[in-house]
């Protein structure tokens, strides 16, 4: 019998499973703890409208009132420092325990960090939480110069968001391309125009070797000589997953805890959803998805498990982002085979959708400007219904119609 469940991390993903074990009817204890003093928000505003100061604050993700009408144990402001997977208790810093029947692993990720001379001036930020976000936004302007290490999602979101309040911006981006780890080349190579028609400058192939100043930042320079003023240094090259208590705890790691598509992890009590979660993907193998929907999807996967009803859901990476004035959608994984095939002409203001095609089916989808193109193309991507290059590039066809061959094929 399950009476007392922990949830580690008060983010998305513990939030969402807290919300969805009470929806399934546990009646059991939940503590929920948190190392941030507040409860769960939404952070994909914080390199957007919070930074942009259209919002004083993130939203939350559930209305603050609502823990303590759901009956949630709030441990806020709280780290836990380890993990007793023998005697299933979990210690907090003030040397506070809580003994647990299952235990929710949803610690997110940390902004990586870069460990070079002049790291430590001030001036340099990182972007993970609101207080980052905040502290940000305080520098950021006409007359200032900001230099983007890293030229990511966060990169080029901030790089919008800055651009737009007057801000001087230069993204320094290591690899041969913007965005490759989600958007691929070619997506890459059109969001770099779009941000140098905003005024950004961009250097590829650029790695930052030491940062100048005395006490404050002054310059970023590149191994190659390269070296770009700067008032407001942000490192954006990329996030850890925060899997240390389990990684000392004994539980499977390898670049987040290892979790089956229940998000089940090597020891049997013990459960890890969103960023921290090594999670299955259906084109095979296992990593951390660092989404909004996947985390939720797999805490509410992950409840069910705990409860004793597993239902496996191996994901598909589904995301969004916003950069340089555009909306874009994406499912799946644009690195891989297959081939790339383009619907529409956004240059000419027409909604644009990318797919990576193999064997007949669509193994990713990209839609710039395009929400409803996107909304069919993701059921192309779930459902793996089978189509031809020549039908995704055909403007006279509905996208709609492919779904309805897909169902025809079912009966
Ligand atoms: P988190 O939200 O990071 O929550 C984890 C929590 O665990 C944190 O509060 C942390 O303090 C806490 N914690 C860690 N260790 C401990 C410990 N030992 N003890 C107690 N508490 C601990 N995704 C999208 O799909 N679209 C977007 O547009 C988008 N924009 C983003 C913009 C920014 C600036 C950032 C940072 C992320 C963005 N994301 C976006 C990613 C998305 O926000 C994450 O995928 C999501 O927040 C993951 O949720 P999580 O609960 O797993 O982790
Ligand atoms: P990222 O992986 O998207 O981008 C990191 C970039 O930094 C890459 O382009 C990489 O080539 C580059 N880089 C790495 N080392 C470098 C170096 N030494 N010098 C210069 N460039 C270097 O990671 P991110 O943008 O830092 O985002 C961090 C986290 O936030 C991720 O989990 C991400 O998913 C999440 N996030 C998501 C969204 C979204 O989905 N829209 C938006 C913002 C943040």
């Amino acid at each position: 019998m399950i009476k007392t469940i922990v949830i580690i991390g008060a983010g998305l993903a513990g939030a969402t499973a807290a919300r969805s074990l009470r929806a399934q009817g546990y009646q059991g204890k939940i503590h929920m703890v948190g190392e941030e003093a507040c409860v769960a928000y939404d952070r994909p505003s914080l390199s957007k409208d919070v930074l942009a100061g259209k919002l004083g604050d993130p939203p939350f993700i559930m209305d603050p009132f609502w823990y303590a009408s759901a009956d949630i144990d709030l441990h806020l402001g709280v780290r836990v420092t380890s993990i007793d997977v023998v005697s299933r208790q979990v210690l907090f810093e003030s040397g506070h325990t809580l003994a647990y029947d299952r235990l929710l692993l949803a610690t997110g990720v940390r902004a990586r960090r870069m460990a070079i001379m002049g790291c430590e001036l001030a001036g340099i930020h990182t972007l993970r939480d609101n207080a980052d976000s905040f502290a940000l936004r305080q520098v950021l302007g006409p007359g200032k110069s900001l230099v983007i290490v890293g030229g990511g999602l966060i990169g080029c979101e901030v790089a919008t968001t800055a651009r737009k309040a007057g801000t001087t911006v230069t993204i320094l981006e290591a690899g041969d391309e913007l965005l490759l780890r989600v958007l691929g080349h070619k997506i890459g190579a059109w969001c770099r125009a779009e941000l140098e028609l905003m005024g950004v400058r961009i250097e590829l192939n650029a790695q930052a070797s030491h940062f100048e100043g005395k006490g404050h930042v002054r310059a970023v320079v590149c191994a190659d000589g390269r070296r770009v003023a700067a008032d407001v240094v942000l490192i954006s090259i990329g996030a850890e997953p925060a899997d240390e208590l389990a990684r000392a705890a004994g539980i499977a790691c390898e670049r987040g805890v290892l979790v089956d598509a229940t998000g089940a992890s090597s020891c049997p009590e013990v459960f890890a959803v969103g960023d921290v979660a090594a999670w299955p993907l259906r084109a095979g193998g296992r990593r951390s998805l660092e989404t909004y929907m996947n985390s939720q999807m797999q805490a509410e996967t992950a409840a069910a498990a705990m409860l004793g009803t597993p239902v496996p859901a191996p994901q598909v990476p589904t995301s969004w982002t916003e950069i340089a004035g555009h909306r874009m959608q994406m499912i799946g994984d644009f690195g891989g085979p297959g081939e790339i095939v383009l619907r529409g002409d956004v240059q000419n203001g027409q909604p644009l959708v990318l797919f990576r095609l193999l064997d007949g089916r669509i193994e990713a989808a990209t839609a710039i400007n395009a929400a409803k193109e996107f909304s069919i193309a993701t059921r192309l991507v779930v459902g793996r219904v089978p189509v031809s290059a020549k039908q995704l590039q055909d403007a006279s066809l509905n996208l709609r119609e492919l779904l309805k061959t897909k169902a025809q094929l079912c009966t």
